[in-house]
């Protein structure tokens, strides 16, 4: 018994010592695990262990602290400096986005789903476009505008940016679109004689393919379509005025032929597709419009004659002035376009001002209407093919339609020569072009 619990004590002792020894092991492992993390934490530079070696031990653990606090400051600053200038880009690009959006776009209707169309404006960066859209999204429409900006400007539609029923393609519709929309108005194509006899093949290729493109569109997704047709379509006319049933005078192979050609063709195609794929069209053929948003140097007689007479410039009369024109106030045109599409009529509609002046008479109107204004007119060469005569018999719109224009020629003029004159302040420079090389020789 007493062998037995000797035997109990020894190896009690045994089993307490090993466990001191493997105690002892592991603080001894406990330490080095600590230094070493120090040292890997700390990585001191050459120049931190020259100190280290030379200084008092508590010294050098404030100086290294301090160290590496700068450190961290320095890093902080830098990235607080990238941050501030990341943030200072940014806050500029805004302002650029902000500048483009209008801060108040016009007041716009709210229309329901069932009575909201989807509406595609080719051209709709030009003049008459500009103005059509305008009126469109105030009706509360979707309205999306096709345009290659050959003559339209973004300018034009820029208040529109960013609402929600705009859209801009930025599109030539000689090239096919597939698109989604209830209406077209389809306005692509150069009007002044200098743009379209620029560049005299695109011309017919706008108004030829171009046409056939919209009247595909119209066909796949089952929209009407109207199509911008001209006063030209009567060439230089023999019978005056003009009623749609006159069939023309055009000569097929001058100067202006590319226009003028180009929109019988491009009428021809609207009523082969009716007939042919019942798609609903209808054919406006708009005489001589103006008003504000016109080029300033699109080179047609109202915007020459009003740039003439705003900086006392000759007023430049081709040919004797004795030819004859007819100018309707764009608003008056947007709403007989309006009217045409909305009604049942289908056959073309002349739509055009029908109070007819010579274009001398023309020059002073203008003349007399800028105040102060001491430009002299002048006559010179008379322009190829140049219609003589020109006026809208507009007794089909007033019967169908119920539309006749309500701008008299002074009113329509003189917000025109408002524009313009705030056009010349935006530009420092006006080059006095005339479209044609014409030897101009004072009147007498
Ligand atoms: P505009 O030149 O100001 O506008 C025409 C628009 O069509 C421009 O924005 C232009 O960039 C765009 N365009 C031209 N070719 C294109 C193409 N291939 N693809 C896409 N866009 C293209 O002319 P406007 O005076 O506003 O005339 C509009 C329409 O009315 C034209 O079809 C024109 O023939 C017709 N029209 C106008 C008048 C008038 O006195 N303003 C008279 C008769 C007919
Ligand atoms: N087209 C288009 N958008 C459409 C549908 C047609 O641009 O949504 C074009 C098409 O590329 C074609 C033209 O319109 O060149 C005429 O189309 P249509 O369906 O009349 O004839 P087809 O496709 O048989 O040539
Ligand atoms: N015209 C003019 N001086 C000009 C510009 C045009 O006398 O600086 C004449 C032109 O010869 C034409 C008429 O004004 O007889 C209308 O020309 P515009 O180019 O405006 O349109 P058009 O009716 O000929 O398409």
């Amino acid at each position: 018994m007493i062998r037995q619990s000797l035997k109990y004590r020894k190896t009690i002792t045994v089993i307490g010592f090993l466990c001191l020894l493997l105690l002892v092991y592991l603080l001894l492992i406990l330490k080095r695990d600590i230094n070493d993390k120090v040292t890997s934490h700390q990585r001191l530079s050459k120049k931190e262990e020259r100190i280290f070696e030379s200084e008092p031990k508590r010294e050098k653990h404030v100086k290294l602290a301090k160290m590496e606090l700068d450190k961290n400051i320095h890093s902080t600053i830098k990235e607080l400096q990238d941050a501030k200038a990341r943030i200072e880009h940014l806050e500029k690009k805004i302002a650029i986005l902000e500048g483009r959006i209008p801060e108040k776009y016009p007041d716009v209707k709210y229309l329901g789903y069932k009575e909201r169309k989807r509406i595609l404006v080719t051209g709709g960066a030009g003049f008459v476009g500009s103005h059509l859209v305008d009126v469109l999204m105030t009706q509360g429409h979707e309205v999306i505008v096709v345009d290659n900006f050959f003559t339209g400007r973004k300018r034009n539609v820029e208040h529109w940016f960013g609402h929600r029923n705009f859209e801009m393609i930025h599109h030539d519709i000689v090239n096919p679109l597939y698109i989604e929309a209830d209406e077209i108005y389809h306005l692509a194509s150069p009007a002044s004689p200098p743009h379209y006899m620029q560049n005299p093949v695109k011309t017919i290729k706008t108004n030829t393919v171009g046409t056939i493109n919209m009247l595909g569109l119209a066909r796949r997704v089952g929209a009407k379509i109207l199509i911008a047709s001209t006063s030209e379509v009567y060439g230089d006319p023999m019978v005056h005025p003009q009623p749609e049933s006159y069939w023309g005078h055009v000569n097929p192979i001058g100067p202006r032929a590319c226009y003028d050609e180009g929109k019988r063709v491009a009428e021809t195609l609207a009523y082969s597709y009716a007939k042919q794929e019942n798609v609903s069209v209808r054919v406006a053929r708009i005489f001589n419009t103006y008003g504000p948003r016109m080029h300033v140097s699109d080179g047609r007689v109202v915007s020459n004659f009003i740039m003439q007479a705003l900086q006392n410039l000759t007023i430049t009369v081709y040919g004797n002035g004795k030819q004859t024109r007819s100018f309707c106030y764009v608003s008056d045109l947007v709403d007989g376009l309006l009217s045409l599409m909305a009604s049942s009529y289908t056959l073309p509609v002349n739509l055009g001002n029908p109070v007819e002046h010579t274009i001398e008479e023309f020059a002073m109107i203008i003349k007399n209407l800028v105040p102060g204004c001491r430009s002299t007119v002048a006559t010179g060469a008379a322009v190829e093919d140049d219609p003589q005569r020109r006026r809208p018999d507009i007794a089909v719109a007033e019967a169908n339609l119920r539309w006749s224009p309500k701008v008299t020629l002074k009113d329509g003029l003189q917000r025109t020569i408002d524009y313009f004159r705030e056009e010349l302040s935006r530009t420092t420079f006006y080059n006095n072009q005339t479209y044609m090389d014409i030897n101009v020789k004072p009147h007498n």
